[in-house]
């Protein structure tokens, strides 16, 4: 199957099915949402939720936060994973969105990357969340989930790699939504260890798939030993 064909599948099936994706991090404006996401870094949502409630109630502005230094933040944070740098992170976040941005969020990704703690991931989900400007920000779900549907190239090895071909393909209208709709599928369906290819409504055009599995419309034949996609880890040997 063409690489075009694969996103315009997976665009119809999701704009079908879940047209209006949202983050599931908690935030009520930019300054909560960029701490949310510097929290987020190899932690999960849940997490990050229940810590901030307190966090902002201690810091609920960029000058609060600015104010304070790492070993004060860090009571507060100690429960998501690297408290130690992302405390140290949040005090100067704080200090620089004070100090060089009028206490403000800057709006572009080259601005953004100059905040402590925010690389061009964190800076992509805040442009795209905040802004809705047409920027693919590449996590672990979106670079796995990618390459297995075969949306992306197999050389493509890098979060910058993936994030271009997927912009490539993708309408800058529905650059935003493909970010949550791509994070949200791996999170819940293709999560990293056993995909439930069972239960996957992506599994006709998913190149994964088709190579463990063979097609699910045109059932294998051939006695060549498959994985079964309830269980990736079996192996099974088609008798029909
Ligand atoms: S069929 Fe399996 S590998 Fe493909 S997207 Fe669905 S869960 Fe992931």
């Amino acid at each position: 199957m063409r690489k075009a064909e694969r996103f315009r599948r997976f665009l119809e099936y999701f704009t079908t099915h879940f047209p209006e994706p949202q983050t599931e991090l908690h935030y009520a404006n930019p300054y909560e949402l960029i701490v949310a996401v510097v929290l987020s870094a190899q932690c999960t949502d849940k997490r990050v939720n229940l810590v901030m409630p307190e966090l902002l109630r201690q810091f609920p502005t960029p000058a609060h936060l600015g104010a304070a230094t790492a070993e004060e933040v860090y009571p507060f944070i100690r429960s998501v994973s690297y408290p130690n740098n992302k405390a140290k992170h949040l005090a100067g976040l704080g200090r620089m969105l004070t100090e060089e941005f009028g206490g403000e969020v800057p709006s572009t990704i080259e601005e953004l990357q100059r905040l402590p703690g925010v690389g061009r991931k964190t800076a992509n989900v805040v442009v795209s969340v905040i802004y809705n400007q047409p920027a693919m920000a590449v996590d672990t779900h979106v670079f796995r989930v990618s390459h297995r549907l075969g949306l992306v190239n197999r050389t493509s090895t890098t979060p910058l790699a993936v994030e271009k071909d997927l912009v490539r393909y993708i309408p800058e209208t529905l650059i935003p939504k493909a970010h949550h709709w791509l994070i949200l599928h791996g999170r819940y369906i293709c999560v990293a260890r056993q995909p439930k290819c069972a239960i996957c409504p992506l599994m006709d055009f998913c190149k994964y798939y088709a190579e463990h599995f063979g097609s699910p419309s045109t059932p294998d034949s051939s006695t060549e030993p498959k994985l079964s996609p309830s269980n990736p880890d079996s192996i099974t040997t088609s008798t029909t």
